[in-house]
């Protein structure tokens, strides 16, 4: 049984260019699809303060380009292709992309999670002009403006923060009563005297005339509704697992859609492994998808080992 590669990557965010290079390392032949640029999630991060190794912040552009020079420098071979579908017959994967089929004996899948929207009226509409899912592409647009924020984890959090270097009138709406963000994250945003926190409040409509002008927003502990005057609306409202590529395969996923693995990355088809935000794990980190890729490039080597001599090679 031959195949065109050893292992074939799907995504070339943290965790896809750490499984890259380690599979590179340990002589692997391995090609990591990628349908955007290489960076993922990390390339829009600001400023990363808690990435092991950088004691002072690190853009989060500067450092998806070290682990994509890193995973090159040791001979990971990185292309950009949309991958459509990934199927597995007579022991060998055949991952149908932008350039044809190709074949391999494993698979790691690396292709993330995208933002979650609020679905309420004018968010489509004001997408672009107002409504963002991205506080460092967009925030800088409107600078001094009041801005709303929604959500209360971690991005939401981290993001708030940031818009809060560009203006001093940040709205925070969150659905409960505290931030589900990490404690730090979370005493911080509320110490910060440019951020107000309206808890118990969701977005109802987003509002303006060719642009956002003003949110209707409801405190459901009140049971009152009301509007604020804003320039734009940042959404940080969780995401949706990417995990398309994995249909015909039909991998067990957990309740809210991600890939269930065990410890060695492994999912519940054999040879096909999952890593980073696609991956259902408890805590979504940039050093926690950097691991899972190391994992997961040493498990697919291992289950090569195990299939060479026998019917691969
Ligand atoms: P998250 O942790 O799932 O938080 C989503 C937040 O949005 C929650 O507060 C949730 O409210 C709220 N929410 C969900 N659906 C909503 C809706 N329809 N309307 C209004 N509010 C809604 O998502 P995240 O903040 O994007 O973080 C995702 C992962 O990335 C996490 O594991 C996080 O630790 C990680 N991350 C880490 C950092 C960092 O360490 N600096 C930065 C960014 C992300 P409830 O609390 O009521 O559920």
């Amino acid at each position: 049984m031959k195949a065109d590669r050893d292992v074939i990557v799907i995504g070339a965010g943290a965790a896809g260019l750490t499984a890259a290079q380690y599979a590179a390392r340990a002589n692997l032949n391995i090609l990591l699809l990628e349908e955007l640029a290489p960076g993922g999630q990390c390339l829009i991060i600001d400023n990363l303060e808690n990435y092991p190794g950088f004691p002072d912040p690190i853009p989060g552009f500067e450092l998806s380009q070290k682990f994509e020079e890193q995973a090159v420098r040791f001979g990971a071979d990185i292309q950009i292709s949309s991958v459509h579908s990934v199927v597995k017959k007579n022991g060998l994967f055949r991952v149908d992309t932008d350039n044809g089929p190709l074949t391999s004996p494993t698979v790691i899948l690396a292709t993330g999670a995208k933002h979650k929207k609020l679905g309420i009226p004018g968010e489509e509409e004001f997408s672009g002009r107002g409504v963002s899912y991205c506080a460092t592409c967009d925030g800088p647009f409107f600078k001094g403006k009041r801005m709303l924020v929604a959500g209360g984890g971690d991005a939401a959090c981290d993001e708030a923060m940031f818009l809060a270097k560009l203006t001093d009138k940040v709205v925070m709406v969150h659905r409960r009563d505290r931030f589900r963000a990490q404690k730090a994250l979370a005493e911080r945003t509320l110490r910060n005297p440019n951020i107000t926190v309206h808890w118990n409040t969701q977005a109802k409509v987003i509002r303006g005339s060719g642009k956002v002008e003003e949110v209707v927003l409801r405190n459901n502990e009140k049971d009152e509704t009301y509007s604020e005057k804003v320039a734009a609306v940042f959404v940080f409202i969780g995401s949706v697992p990417q995990t398309q590529a994995a249909k015909e395969l039909e991998v067990e996923l957990d309740e809210g859609g991600y890939v269930v693995t065990n410890q060695r990355m492994e999912t519940s088809v054999p040879g096909f492994y999952a890593v980073g935000d696609v991956r259902s794990t408890p805590f979504r980190q940039l050093v926690v998808a950097a691991g899972e890729g190391a994992i997961a490039a040493h498990a697919a080597s291992q289950f090569i080992d195990e299939l060479k001599g026998e019917a691969y090679g």
